[in-house]
């Protein structure tokens, strides 16, 4: 059996097995060399991180666990030296992405070719726009290259906005633009951490009044525009699911979602601690995961997040809503088809 196939098996057959986290995000390392408006994640940078190899066996952990799919983040992740080496590891147990804010990717195409996607952010087709929102002269010009190169050589590339205020009104240009030439697109939906937890894992969204979305009837017309698009597109990943969760909570301001964090995602920072978000205390090490995952401590802690309603990061409600096998089915029936293995 070739090893594609291979991995395709094993992750039909954790996705399909219940009561198992379908998701993990690690930030492989604090490091950024951008400086975007709307992020905190550059202002507490930390030189300490795992090395590759402790990374590594921490990714085989989450794959007995019944992880399926792995977010390789950061800060920037292309920058840590050793990244081939743990996208390798990465891509072999799971779905792989990466994310890039578009300065390393085209750098480090060869340790890409094996990820399932590479998401490149791009929050404006106007470079000046763009490059205010990064805070980087040149951003623009580095991502939109970046995605060329990387779809011209086959590396299976999406882009990924994040929905805010400043470019509320030309996500449908975006969303042409790139899936027309047939470049998937992602999205992320700008929030800041309001967390009361002093002790917060680390901080995310920094807030900022010109991000914060005021029109929220542009914002339903956006969902239902893309809920259209997405019958005749098959670029768009965001699922349909999700695009009504979001329209109700504009729309109504219902949260037609539970969280699932610690139960159906989790994330790893760069030490190797755990937590359900990044918005909570950790709650270990990577390494204790194995005992601690059926402890009574993991299961009050499931309980507490399940009813916290403190948060919208999209990623937290996407796998919130995708969290049972019939949720991962509709994942499968929805977006994978995109992913590299199964297109092979
Ligand atoms: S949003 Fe991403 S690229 Fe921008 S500063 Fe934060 S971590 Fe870096
Ligand atoms: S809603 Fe969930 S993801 Fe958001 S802060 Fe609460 S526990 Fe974390």
């Amino acid at each position: 059996m070739t090893s594609d196939r291979k991995k395709a098996l094993s992750i039909a057959t954790r996705s399909l097995a219940p009561h198992k986290p379908h998701h993990a995000q690690w930030l492989v390392t604090r490091k950024c060399n951008y400086r975007c408006a709307g992020c905190n994640v550059w202002k507490e940078q930390d030189e300490r991180e795992l090395t590759a190899e402790e990374i590594k066996k921490g990714l085989t952990i989450l794959k007995n666990l019944g992880i399926v799919e792995i977010v390789l983040s950061g800060g920037n992740p292309l920058l840590r030296e050793d990244i081939g080496d743990i996208i390798n590891h990465a891509s072999k147990l799971f779905i792989t992405t990466v994310y890039d804010n578009g300065s390393m990717a085209a750098k480090k195409i060869d340790a890409l070719r094996k990820v399932d996607f590479v998401a490149i952010s791009i929050d404006s087709l106007n470079e000046t726009k763009n490059d205010q929102i990064k805070a980087v002269p040149g951003a623009w010009k580095n991502a939109t290259q970046a995605v060329e190169t990387l779809h011209k050589e086959g590396v299976n590339v999406a882009v990924t906005p994040t929905i805010s205020q400043k470019n509320l009104y030309e996500i449908v240009d975006i969303t042409k633009h790139y899936t027309n030439k047939g470049i998937p697109v992602w999205y992320c939906l700008y929030s800041y951490d309001t967390s009361v937890d002093s002790n917060q894992l680390f901080r995310i969204g920094k807030e900022n009044n010109d991000f914060v979305i005021t029109d929220k009837q542009a914002m339903v017309n956006l969902c239902n525009e893309l809920i259209e698009m997405k019958k005749k597109n098959k670029k768009i990943l965001m699922t349909t699911k999700l695009l009504e969760t979001l329209r109700s909570l504009y729309e109504e301001n219902k949260r037609t979602w539970k969280c699932q964090a610690l139960n159906n995602f989790l994330v790893v920072d760069h030490l190797g601690r755990i937590a359900g978000c990044h918005s909570h205390n950790f709650a270990g090490s990577i390494f204790d995961l194995p005992e601690k995952w059926n402890s009574k401590e993991f299961k009050a802690l499931r309980k507490t997040y399940h009813e916290c309603t403190q948060c919208n990061y999209l990623c937290y409600v996407f796998y919130s809503l995708h969290g049972s096998p019939c949720g991962h089915l509709s994942l499968a029936k929805d977006q994978w088809k995109n992913a590299r293995f199964l297109f092979k």
